[in-house]
């Protein structure tokens, strides 16, 4: 691990930037195949964008190098705290590793060998030629001309017992002779163990990391993160009306919030993880506080809540979600990271990501109700298996809208809707509605425009902890 001080804002920054590449990592790893040129040359782009070095062990970028190892050693301070957590940073860094050291030529990939003691030698050309017929006739998949051509390993017995047990390589006085198709295979193997090990380790560290007031709630956000835009910026506020949310809920709310607003009509009553969630949603969207009010209210006084009770009981809340009550915080719309990662729903509540939290075969339904063609489901259900949550409503923009590829890395349900407008009205923003009630809101505090390239975890950490204290506010379900 690094041993040197840094700053506050550097340790987060490195963060926040290496959690954007691990991201596009995730989602090349489904978009693309792993290996192939458009993955190659868009995680290289990627890796050049963020300031991360792309030719590892080539260029002499100190401060790419430095950034790469910091930020990796704070993640994994970071997404140690759970076995789910754990298992995605292993996945995506097991990508990026793979992909690093798939692009090493012959002579550094020995020399990180090397120097990782993993004392895999790659064997001379003149023993090579010697062993020809043995290495072609033991290594399945392998013609004549690709023996000539490939590099081949003498490992330990114990580092290839896989390839060993199914009988896939050369075995020759103790030493397995691997070509270097299967040495990258071995190699992640080992880096998989190590960091796997390594993790554990440090989840073990962790109450003494957590007890730090300074690193603590940095921590527990990266865990949750989410890196682009906050969508706390009021642009489109006023150009929504109430009687459009019918329609737009079908045609460009992401899953968790259609299920929200068709739970709302239906019942007349949300609990107060759906008020929250889906509150906040619709404000993103461009709901004014007064619409926001109207709207509640007429819902809910069509079941048990009379006008009264409503005033009293739930108005509090809404104008406190709008930040014109207690703190006068200006709440922002959640993340899907924050709605995947945190306060899973029970029985009776409607919030949370369906793909994270309804039971597989409920999703099937709910995705056949709307019209998803079979072969989508599958392909949703597939990545849902593989806890690809995000890339499975990625998937069902997709189908929905009719497009081959979303050219965007979903993070957020309000960018969803941003998107699903951007693509519904031909590239162009919201249509503003003619509505009589006008852009009258008014932001009382700091969290003005925070654009994808800023790290919004400061705010947010902020806005979290006062969320906290909100729930006070929403005793009554
Ligand atoms: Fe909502 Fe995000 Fe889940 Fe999609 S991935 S349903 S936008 S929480």
């Amino acid at each position: 691990p690094p041993a040197e001080s840094i700053s506050l804002a550097e340790f987060e920054s490195f963060a926040v930037d290496r959690l954007r590449l691990l991201k596009v990592v995730e989602n090349l790893g489904v978009s693309y195949v792993r290996g192939g040129d458009a993955y190659k040359a868009k995680l290289e782009s990627e890796l050049r964008k963020l300031k991360f070095p792309y030719k590892a062990l080539v260029e002499d970028d100190y401060d790419a190098r430095r950034k790469d190892h910091i930020s990796h050693f704070i993640l994994r301070l970071a997404y140690c705290q759970s076995e789910e957590l754990r298992r995605w940073f292993l996945q995506q860094e097991m990508d990026l590793f793979r992909y690093r050291f798939n692009e090493l030529t012959d002579v550094l990939r020995q020399k990180f060998l090397d120097h990782v003691n993993l004392s895999f030698e790659a064997i001379s050309e003149d023993l090579k030629n010697e062993l020809a017929n043995e290495l072609y006739t033991s290594t399945p998949g392998l013609s004549m001309a690709k023996v000539k051509e490939q590099m081949f390993y003498k490992v330990g017995l114990s580092d290839a017992v896989d390839l060993f047990r199914a009988r896939r390589v050369f075995i020759k006085d103790g030493f397995a002779f691997v070509p270097l198709k299967d040495i990258d295979a071995i190699v992640l193997n080992n880096y998989r163990k190590n960091l796997s090990k390594a993790l554990a380790l440090t989840a073990r560290s962790l109450p003494s990391i957590q007890s730090d007031e300074r690193l603590q709630p940095l921590l527990n956000h990266l865990s949750h993160s989410y890196v682009g835009p906050d969508y706390s910026v009021q642009k489109n506020t006023g150009k929504i009306s109430l009687e459009h949310i019918d329609a737009l809920s079908v045609k460009s709310f992401p899953l968790c919030m259609r299920q929200l607003h068709r739970a709302l009509r239906d019942n007349h009553h949300l609990r107060h993880g759906g008020r929250m969630q889906y509150g906040l949603f619709l404000k993103g969207i461009g709901l004014t506080l007064e619409q926001a009010l109207e709207f509640w209210k007429k819902e809910f006084i069509r079941g048990k809540v009379d006008a009264d009770k409503f005033d009293k009981g739930y108005a509090y809340s809404i104008r406190h979600n709008y930040g014109k009550e207690g703190k006068r915080t200006d709440y922002t719309p959640y993340s899907c990271m924050k709605i995947i990662m945190s306060n899973p729903p029970s029985q009776g509540d409607y919030h949370g990501c369906p793909f994270r939290h309804s039971d597989p075969e409920l999703l099937k339904q709910k995705l056949q109700a709307y019209k998803v063609p079979p072969s989508g489901i599958t392909q949703i259900l597939e990545l849902v298996k593989g806890m690809h949550y995000q890339l499975a409503c990625q998937k069902y923009f997709e189908l929905t809208h009719d497009v081959d590829d979303v050219g965007f890395s979903l993070n957020h349900p309000n960018q969803y809707f941003a998107e699903s407008q951007r693509i519904l009205s031909g590239g162009r923003e919201v249509k503003k509605e003619p509505t009589h009630l006008g852009n009258s809101q008014q932001k009382t505090n700091s969290q003005e425009s925070v654009n994808s390239n800023s790290a919004p975890i400061s705010s947010n950490t902020t806005a979290d902890s006062e969320l906290e204290g909100l729930e006070a506010y929403f005793t009554e379900d």
